[in-house]
């Protein structure tokens, strides 16, 4: 008889670790709060407009085409791709703008314009950076970790020295290259995962690294087109997914995952995958103590989190052509945004991302009109200490507003607007069970990353794994994409050795 396998929630890890396992011959079923795919990779229709709701950037593109490759099929038919050149546009706080560019003679003409010793400093960076990806990619990224052993060996300790990730990324970045507004461009990527340049593990180096060397690339329709797709691949594959399903407990017997219960039913499973967001699931999900290990209620809240956002989902009445599809706004004052954000206060003179994906794909808004979303890392619970209120979200907005005409064509924006939805820390927490409402769940800072995040396999329940942005690797699509994998590896071992 096949093993039964329930997946709790159908967000992009859970969905692409669902399909691995419903592949190698497990019964899989989904189980999902929601009534659509993907989680936070979801989407907004209205009057014609079409927004992504979380992600946006598609870095590392073969990680995502693997999804389908590994179930015998071709990417291109589930979700075909575009490079972008420009990868951004960012724009200064002294209203200079610059688009960066995959195109080495672009990039090399942008670097000279600076100075010969900056350019030979960024490709210094460049050369560094990968090989310490490479590092990282083996030994820790594409790796699980079980027990002490798994890390305190010679190999691993040796590899992680050689990693040499305890400066902080803006810090590491300084070591190549002088100009401020480079050192910038090539730290600031830690918000993508909810960290500070100036605190967070200088591994983060690598994110911008990978953006130049592999590209950034748009899925056409956005990225819901992903979740739909994977959710089709895993129903033709002869998986289950059961929307509007409010998982309340995963079920354990004698010390072994069960099944789970919802507001419905009873399920029976063999195994257990858990994608729900770790610190809820340990708080939620998992009722007896015993069961939790080390991740008491008390230790969930006394870990680190990543930063929250305020997003902005705005239909314009028309064309805006000073943007690409890809748009960064520095403050300011960058410094003092970034430790406002990360002391609990909420930025006055915000940094911002605009991502016009109509650029890209003119079917996402009706025609001559423009679909923007304006996304603001702020404050996530555990530092703000309270949630936002109407009135704060009214207040934000004008301050984000303000910002938006900086850039060019968006002088008028109040009057452009003609669709508007808000969201803030109350939304990701509880539409998508975001503890803290932190966007990126667990702060990837040294004490809660390979080793020391927990674990794709339970260390406290046998017959239970957990994929997601608060697992090891980490968060990010490709990332999760990879925490599935890891998962369904070990679930696989388990079952294999049995
Ligand atoms: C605003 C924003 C911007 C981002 N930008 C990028 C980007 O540009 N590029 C990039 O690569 N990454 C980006 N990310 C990160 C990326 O989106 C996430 O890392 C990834 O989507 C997380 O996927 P997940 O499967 O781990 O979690 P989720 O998407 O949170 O999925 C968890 C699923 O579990 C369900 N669930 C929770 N509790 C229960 C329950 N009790 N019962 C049943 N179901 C339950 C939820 O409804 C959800 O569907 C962004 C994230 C956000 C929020």
């Amino acid at each position: 008889m096949l093993k039964k396998v329930a997946v709790v929630g159908a967000g992009v890890a859970g969905l692409s670790c669902a399909i691995r396992l419903q592949k190698d011959g497990y019964d899989v079923e989904i189980f999902e709060k929601d009534s659509f795919p993907g989680g936070k990779m979801n989407t907004i229709s209205s009057a014609g407009f079409t927004f992504d709701v979380g992600p946006t950037i598609v870095m590392m593109p073969e990680v995502y085409r693997e999804v389908f490759e590994y179930a015998g099929k071709n990417p291109e038919d589930y979700i075909p791709m575009q490079q972008l050149d420009p990868i951004y546009s960012i724009q200064f706080s002294d209203g200079q703008k610059y688009d960066v560019s995959t195109d080495m003679a672009h990039l090399t003409a942008f670097l000279e314009n600076i100075s010969m010793k900056e350019t030979l400093g960024y490709y210094k960076y460049l050369s560094k950076t990968y090989s310490r990806y490479l590092n990282a990619k083996e030994n820790f990224i594409e790796r699980s970790f079980r027990g002490p052993l798994d890390f305190y060996n010679p190999k691993t300790i040796v590899n992680a020295l050689k990693l040499r990730t305890f400066n902080t990324a803006h810090n590491e970045v300084a070591k190549y290259v002088k100009d401020e507004r480079l050192q910038k461009l090539l730290s600031f990527q830690t918000l993508y995962i909810g960290i500070s340049p100036y605190n967070g593990p200088s591994i983060y180096t690598i994110i911008p690294m990978i953006e130049s060397i592999y590209g950034v690339w748009f899925i056409k329709g956005g990225m819901f087109t992903m979740a739909k797709a994977m959710a089709s691949l895993f129903e033709e594959l002869g998986g289950k997914i059961n929307y509007n399903c409010d998982v309340e407990e995963v079920l354990v017997q004698n010390g072994k995952a069960c099944g789970v219960s919802s507001d419905r039913q009873k399920i029976k499973s063999d195994y257990v995958v858990c994608n729900a967001d770790f610190p809820y699931a340990m708080k939620n999900l998992i009722r007896q103590s015993t069961y939790k290990g080390k991740y008491t209620d008390k230790k969930i809240d006394s870990m680190k989190y990543s930063c929250s956002v305020v997003l902005m989902y705005l239909g314009l009445k028309k064309k805006i052509d000073g943007l690409k599809v890809h748009n960064i706004i520095f403050a300011d004052d960058f410094d003092r945004n970034i430790s406002d954000i990360f002391q609990g206060n909420d930025p006055k003179d915000p940094s911002i991302y605009i991502y016009a994906s109509t650029k890209a794909d003119s079917s996402l808004a009706p025609k001559d009109k423009e679909a923007l979303y304006v996304l603001v890392p702020v404050p996530d619970l555990s530092v703000r200490k309270k949630r936002w209120t109407a009135e704060e979200t009214e207040q934000y907005k004008k301050i984000i507003f303000s910002k938006m005409k900086k850039v060019n064509g968006l002088n008028d924006i109040e009057n452009l607007v003609e669709y508007e939805k808000i969201y803030t820390l109350n939304d990701f927490e509880s539409r998508f069970n975001a503890h803290n409402g932190a966007t990126f769940g667990l702060a990837p800072t040294l004490g809660q990353s390979n080793y020391f995040r927990p674990h794709n396999k339970c260390m406290s329940t046998e017959n239970l794994y957990f994929c997601g942005s608060s697992v090891h690797p980490g968060a990010g699509v490709p990332i999760v994409l990879t925490s599935a994998k890891l998962a369904a590896t070990e679930l696989r071992r388990d079952a294999e050795s049995l």
